[in-house]
């Protein structure tokens, strides 16, 4: 799958097709932008489950570690770029098995966590977040992918809700933490299985801040009471 990517997808492009193991079929590429620098973790983002074996490419760092992902070389020298590239880490059929733990988001979602545990403030300095993925995430990914972000939010500096006016008094709202601009897009529909994309699914993403991007025919099926919640915008 690697170097096939949609165009549209610039995150996805650049990630250098040698650096993809083979027979991955799902790959996404992240990039997060803080507002200071980022703290320096390992190039190779850990397999979730370390019992896979993800048969390692030139480019890996660590040929014989169970890869979920690479930390893009070229942005780990800037200071508050992060750049991953992660993977499916099981064999294509599983990801129609119920759960997450070797899907590519999930491989994502584990290293920035282990990324805050190691470095406390991480998540608190993230300014954006933007993910590009050749396939939809699934239900299970959506719920990980609307705890990343909630996580970020709440560790973000809260800011001042504006002062309203309610018969003639001022009313002061509790500061609350200030959202995270966070862009998903993704290039085909992950249809079929028992956790197939699906309307609550992304509505429960963009309600977590998610702004959605797809090509029209990557969406599911009209006929869901969610549909007309969630806007997904063209690619
Ligand atoms: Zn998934």
């Amino acid at each position: 799958m690697a170097g096939r990517f949609d165009s549209r997808l610039t995150l996805l492009q650049a990630v250098p097709r040698g650096s993809v193991p083979a027979g991955r079929v799902v790959v996404l590429a992240a990039r997060i932008m803080a507002s200071c620098a980022i703290p320096r973790g390992s190039l190779v983002v850990p397999a979730v489950d370390e019992s896979v074996r993800v048969r390692a490419s030139a480019a890996n760092p660590a040929p014989d570690a169970a890869s979920g992902g690479l930390v893009r070389a070229g942005t780990h020298d800037q200071s508050n770029v992060l750049e991953l590239a992660c993977w499916n880490i099981g064999e294509p059929q599983s990801l129609n098995f119920t759960g997450n733990r070797t899907h590519a988001e999930r491989q994502m979602v584990e290293y920035l966590k282990a990324m805050e545990a190691a470095a406390p403030g991480f998540f608190g300095s993230i300014v954006s977040i933007e993910i590009d993925i050749n396939r939809s995430p699934c239900t299970a990914c959506a719920d990980s992918l609307c705890g990343l972000l909630n996580r970020i939010r709440a560790a973000r500096p809260a800011v001042a809700a504006p002062v309203r006016m309610m018969g003639g008094r001022k009313v002061f709202s509790s500061p609350s933490a200030a959202p995270v601009p966070a862009t998903l897009r993704w290039q085909a529909l992950h249809a079929g299985g028992p956790q197939a994309t699906n309307w609550a699914a992304l509505l429960e993403l963009s309600r977590a801040g998610w702004r959605l991007l797809s090509p029209a025919d990557a969406r599911p099926g009209p006929g869901s009471v969610h549909q007309g919640l969630v806007t997904v915008g063209n690619l």
